[in-house]
């Protein structure tokens, strides 16, 4: 899928008529009907300027309330009774304007609306412009259950305005960063140096910086997806700092963010601990979450539920922990043949004194 990136959503038809091999079409001379979909917060901070670039005659929007909640059969149900409503037909758009919530809402209704129709993706948070907006991976929660319902369904494309990234609050930007650092360490070594040296600027979110990031993380998942489209092989590097992330995620009740970067701590320890890395390259993790507040410790649960929780990932095959951990510059590898016993010392490592 295609990718563009903006510092505003004025070029977006423009984008619109590039992927329909048009020229200067009005979006409803392409589709016949288009409907926005996009959450509360985000209609407050972004939805009339996207709206207003469109300058389209039949759009209709439906705003699902803000946060993880949305993305459930209750909420999938009552999008697609709006779109039927709506007059969408198997000729008609839908058009995602929000972060991950939003995202992977509208695209399994768009995935499943007519047996599926055209679909685009424009991600508001951090994390949905570096990482759930690519890929194609789109789906809805049953209860507590995250992401059990879905379908690989790819947007026509993605367009991406940094900008937008500046009504975003600043633990939502905090929660992207810890993706945009995995990047760096399971790909682009580089990319570190980068965060380190202009960290100012991205953190006052200045649109070279965001676009640089941005731009850089964007590249790095869509060419990893397109790879292994279904996650064989390649794409398990994104899942750095996720295994280790889930148990304190579910356990400690904190941001997925936070566990990531708590999590790519524990893969660093172990790593360290086996001679895979050297304390330099250690430490440059250490620098760069310091750098971008993001926690390497956790407070509360006891090492075993930890375990126990890391061990019901249902990206383990055969109950063994499959472990992405950082190898050399830039690089992690899969291992499975870490202990419990190694785990659990590494777990209580990272707890706070
Ligand atoms: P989110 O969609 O809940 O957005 C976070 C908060 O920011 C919300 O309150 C939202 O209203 C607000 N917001 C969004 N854009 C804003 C803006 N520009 N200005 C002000 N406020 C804004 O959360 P998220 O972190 O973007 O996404 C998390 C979801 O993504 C989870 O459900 C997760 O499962 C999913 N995800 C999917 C994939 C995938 O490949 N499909 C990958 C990673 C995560
Ligand atoms: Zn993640």
């Amino acid at each position: 899928c295609s990718i563009f990136l903006d510092e505003n959503y004025r070029s977006f038809t423009k984008a619109l008529n590039q992927v329909n091999s048009t020229t200067d079409k009005n979006i409803n001379e392409i589709y016949d009907r288009v409907l926005v979909i996009s959450d509360e917060n985000v209609y407050k901070t972004q939805l009339h300027k996207f709206i207003d670039s469109l300058n389209a005659k039949f759009v209709s929007e439906y705003i699902v309330p803000a946060g993880e909640e949305s993305k459930c059969i209750d909420t999938f149900q009552k999008v697609l009774e709006h779109a039927l409503k709506a007059g969408l037909t198997r000729k008609s758009l839908i058009i995602a304007v929000g972060g991950g919530v939003v995202g992977d809402l509208s695209g399994y209704v768009a995935a499943s609306y007519m047996r599926g129709i055209d679909f685009v993706q424009v991600p508001t948070t951090l994390l949905a412009q570096v990482d759930s907006s690519i890929g194609g991976k789109t789906g809805i929660n049953l209860g507590t259950y995250k992401n059990v319902v879905g379908a690989f369904y790819q947007p026509k494309f993605t367009f991406i305005n940094v900008s937008a990234l500046r009504t975003l609050p600043d633990s939502e930007f905090r929660n992207g960063m810890s993706e945009v650092v995995k990047y760096g360490f399971i790909y682009d070594y580089e990319f570190i140096d980068y965060l380190l040296e202009n960290s100012d600027d991205i953190l006052d979110k200045r649109d070279s910086a965001l676009r640089y990031i941005v731009k850089k993380c964007a590249e790095i998942k869509a060419h990893v997806v397109e790879v292994d489209e279904k996650e064989g092989g390649l794409r398990k590097i994104l899942n750095f700092g996720h295994t280790f992330g889930h148990g304190v995620e579910k356990l400690c009740h904190i941001a997925h963010g936070e566990a990531v970067s708590i999590g790519m701590n524990m893969a660093f320890k172990l790593s360290l601990k086996r001679n895979l890395i050297n304390e330099e390259y250690y430490n440059k993790f250490l620098q760069v979450c310091e750098k971008f507040n993001l926690p390497t410790e956790f407070e509360g649960p006891e090492e075993h539920e930890v375990l126990s929780i890391m061990k019901t990932d249902k990206k383990n095959s055969f109950s063994k922990v499959n472990m992405m951990l950082p190898v050399e510059h830039g690089k992690v590898d899969l291992f499975n043949d870490v202990d419990d016993e190694t785990i659990l010392e590494i777990i209580k490592e990272c707890k706070y004194a």
